[in-house]
């Protein structure tokens, strides 16, 4: 695999339960997508946490419940987050760039071919793209509990978009289960999902904390535009970010979807 597409979710960059960063993650994290680009690879970092990092520094404990309140304090987080990424990568003599997206960027064709080509030339400059859905834009008022800051699928999507070799999702659990294994003890992680259907949904709960965004169903909805598109995500442990060395070996970390 050459060119990487790592999504990285608020449960791996705060610590449980909190607003606040954990910054030896994101330190790791940098090291790691540092580490690849000397390989060669080309890598695309889509990350999420704004919400989480502007509720910290504006000193909310409970996450905002309108979404006015929730595109302000993810517009400060963006900021603060995105600060952090630039001086951590920096560290390695890595350049970022900030790009906000919406998830109907494939719908337009000249937003697609846009975003697509600005994609390209980052590659070829170098730079490590550093994604975010565009919050303060992209509110699907009807369903914007599942659809606001949902970057599982914007990760896809941009996967997609740069025709990615694999899309790699790092979450704060071993990978998708029969059950929430919050909820059930018993359950069983897959190691191979090959297709998406009814018995798998059904096995997908919540979002696991306050902090999360989609839980394991907006992970398998990017699941199966990768599938469609036939492409290939691993989802994984993102706990420790060396963990994309293991699936890039070819080992059986995660659930692979193929
Ligand atoms: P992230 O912030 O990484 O996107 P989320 O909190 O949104 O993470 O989603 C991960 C959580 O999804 C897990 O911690 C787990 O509690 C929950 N979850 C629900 N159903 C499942 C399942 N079938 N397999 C694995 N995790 C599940």
């Amino acid at each position: 695999a050459k060119r990487l597409v790592i999504k990285i979710g608020t449960s791996s960059l705060l610590y449980q339960n909190t607003n606040r960063l954990n910054l030896r993650a994101i330190e790791r994290l940098a090291f790691v997508l540092s580490d690849l680009k000397n390989q060669g690879k080309e890598v695309v970092l889509v990350s999420s946490g704004a919400i989480g990092v502007g509720m910290g520094r504006l000193g909310l404990s409970v996450r905002p419940e309108t979404i006015p309140e929730q595109q302000a304090v993810a517009s400060v987080g963006q900021g603060e987050l995105l600060g952090i990424y630039e001086r951590e990568f920096q560290h390695y003599g890595k350049s970022v760039a900030q790009m906000l997206l919406t998830r109907d960027v494939l719908v337009y064709p000249q937003s697609k071919k846009n975003v697509s080509n600005a994609f390209q030339e980052l590659l070829k400059m170098n730079v490590i793209p550093i994604v975010n859905e565009n919050d303060a834009v992209s509110v699907d008022e009807l369903d914007h509990k599942t659809k606001f800051g949902d970057n599982d699928q914007l990760s896809a999507i941009v996967a997609n978009l740069i025709d990615a070799d694999l899309l790699i999702m790092l979450s704060d659990i071993d990978g998708f289960y029969s059950n929430n294994p919050l909820a059930d003890p018993n359950a069983e992680m897959y190691h191979t999902v090959t297709k998406i259907d009814a018995n798998i949904i059904q096995a997908a709960g919540g979002r696991g904390t306050q902090f999360g965004t989609g839980g394991m169903i907006t992970k398998l909805k990017a699941a199966k535009r990768i599938l469609n598109n036939h492409q290939t995500m691993v989802l994984a442990n993102g706990k420790n970010p060396r963990i994309i060395y293991n699936i890039l070996a070819g080992e059986p970390v995660g659930t692979l979807f193929t």
